[in-house]
């Protein structure tokens, strides 16, 4: 029996996913894979085969595991291939894993998170989604069944380094406060669109919405960041992660990426998280927790920096981030709703569909029209998911007209 530990990685084939196997691969007397997930990408998913040899691959579709079965046939990979959410739901889960890595993008990543939490694993979330659309269910659960909760994010990462030890991990019903903490500074760079005219964001195009000035990231994630909505989801993962209401949380706009978010105590010290932006620290940190490991990331030069600033967030650019917020004061249901329409927002405007501008149209006409739906089992928050991205289909055909 192996000592290394076991590790699952849903979205094997995408940034987040890609960036763990490099940490893995440079830790290998710690870190070993025993699955990799994907959704439709077979041709990426057999060269992760091919590499970190897994001993299962699960596609998100039968067709997509056909393909994966054609790419790997005639080499020497031993790798068991399946398909569907079901089969990821139970590698996740499976008696031989330690750890799970949540990384698929968008709500797609729920059913499969939730199965490694209700098997008590350690789960390192990127999928901020899952938590945004499922809150308090996910967090009675990480409880309810002893799974180890550790923040991807680099700002909940942030965080969770800045906070107390007795605060660190949502085991814990211990209110903020009661340890000396009085705010939650959320740091955000302010996307590609910080200083454009805001009169020319309708004419924004895929390109340019998905050039992160700092982060190197998957599609959606760098359209969420754009429309600040990624900083909006990222306030309701800190409410539920953290164990705070929205008030304990404030955004600050801080461009260069260097600080990823501060802990603010009662006596007036402030600690912050800082490095180089590269997702491979957050990863590498909760990969080893409590322990350090390499991470390949290049060390952070001081010298190198020349601007180091913050500003309040502008909400007039930005509406999608006070949209996201009014959601979390709302509840449940607003929460959910906001992030299936923008899921549906977001992919419309990256099929050239809808402006970009209109993602926010789109996302706050479906809150208005099903934000007041109460949402508590999982059967509830499906459903709410459901109708949320009906309303948004339709009014996705009302902008276009
Ligand atoms: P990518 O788009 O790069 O990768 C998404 C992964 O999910 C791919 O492996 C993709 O497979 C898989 N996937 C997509 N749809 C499905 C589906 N229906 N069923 C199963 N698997 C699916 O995303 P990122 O890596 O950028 O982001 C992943 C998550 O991490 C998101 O929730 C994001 O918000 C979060 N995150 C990302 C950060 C980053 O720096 N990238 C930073 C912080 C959080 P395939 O390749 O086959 O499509």
């Amino acid at each position: 029996m192996s000592c290394k530990q076991q590790l699952v990685i849903l979205g094997a084939t995408g940034s987040i996913g890609t960036s763990t196997l490099d940490v893995i691969a440079r830790n290998p007397s710690q870190f070993e894979v025993f699955a990799l997930t994907a959704g439709e990408n077979a041709k990426s998913m057999a060269q992760l085969c091919l590499e970190h040899h897994p001993v299962f691959a699960v596609m998100a579709s039968d067709n997509a595991a056909e393909q994966l079965k054609q790419h790997l046939s005639g080499t020497a990979c031993k790798t068991i291939i399946r398909s569907g959410t079901e089969s990821m739901s139970e590698l996740a889960a499976h008696p031989s894993v330690d750890a799970v890595m949540s990384a698929i993008v968008g709500a797609a990543g729920l059913i499969p998170t939730l199965s490694a939490v209700e098997a008590g694993k350690k789960v390192l979330l990127a999928n901020k989604e899952s938590l945004v659309m499922s809150g308090q269910l996910f967090i009675d659960k990480v409880k309810q069944h002893k799974a180890t909760l550790l923040p991807i994010d680099s700002e909940h990462n942030a965080i969770f380094q800045c906070l107390p030890g007795a605060l660190q991990g949502s085991k814990t019903n211990a209110k903020l406060a009661e340890h000396g903490v009085s705010k939650i500074l959320l740091t955000g760079s302010g996307g590609p669109f910080l200083t454009r005219d805001i009169n020319t964001l309708s004419t924004v195009t895929v390109a340019e919405a998905v050039a992160h000035p700092n982060w190197s990231m998957g599609q959606k994630i760098s359209v969420d960041s754009a429309t600040m909505m990624n900083k909006g989801l990222e306030f309701i993962e800190a409410k539920w992660l953290f164990n705070c209401v929205a008030n304990d949380i404030e955004v600050v706009i801080h461009p260069q990426s260097i600080i990823h978010s501060m802990v603010q105590y009662q006596d007036g010290s402030v600690l912050a998280q800082m490095g180089n932006p590269d997702m491979r620290t957050p990863i590498a940190h909760a990969l080893a927790y409590p322990q350090r490991i390499d991470a390949g990331v290049k060390p952070l030069d001081f010298s190198d920096i020349s601007d180091f600033t913050f500003t309040k967030p502008d909400f007039a650019r930005y509406p999608n981030l006070k949209l996201a917020i009014t959601a979390c004061e709302a509840g449940q249901g607003a929460t959910t709703t906001v992030n299936a329409a923008n899921e549906v927002a977001v992919a419309a405007f990256l099929k050239g569909k809808i402006k970009f501008t209109d993602i926010y149209r789109v996302n706050a006409q479906t809150l208005d029209a099903t934000a007041d739906v109460n949402v508590h089992t999982l059967d509830e928050i499906l459903a709410c998911d459901k109708l949320a991205r009906e309303q948004a289909v339709q009014q996705i055909r009302k902008v276009q007209c």
